[in-house]
């Protein structure tokens, strides 16, 4: 079967997948990591968010995450892989990482 998911970002981007599995519980556990995504910064709770995919420079892994877009929080929630590689995870916020300025 197929599902499609479709999520809102931000103002401007909306993101639609589609999975597809032989079943309900696979095609879920597929699109798990959007459809527990609830669309707001744990942190500041801005709705302002980036879907991004990060590669290490030494082993080439990738990270796909959720970041807050409010600069005053670059808050980040990054997407597990299972074990068995059959499926995503979103693991919790993370606190962002704010280039110098502090004050
Ligand atoms: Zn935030």
């Amino acid at each position: 079967m197929e599902l499609k998911v479709k999520m809102k970002l931000n103002e401007k981007t909306e993101v639609e997948a589609i999975f597809n599995g032989p079943n309900l519980q696979d095609v879920v556990l597929e699109a798990g990591s959007l459809l527990a995504f609830d669309g707001v910064c744990a942190f500041c709770k801005g709705e302002d968010i980036a879907l991004q995919t990060r590669v290490t420079k030494e082993k080439g892994f990738k990270y796909t995450e959720f970041v807050c877009r409010n600069p005053e929080c670059r808050a980040k929630r990054q997407m597990g892989e299972y074990k068995d590689g059959k499926g995503f995870f979103l693991k919790p916020w993370e606190v962002g990482y704010k280039p110098e300025a502090e004050q």
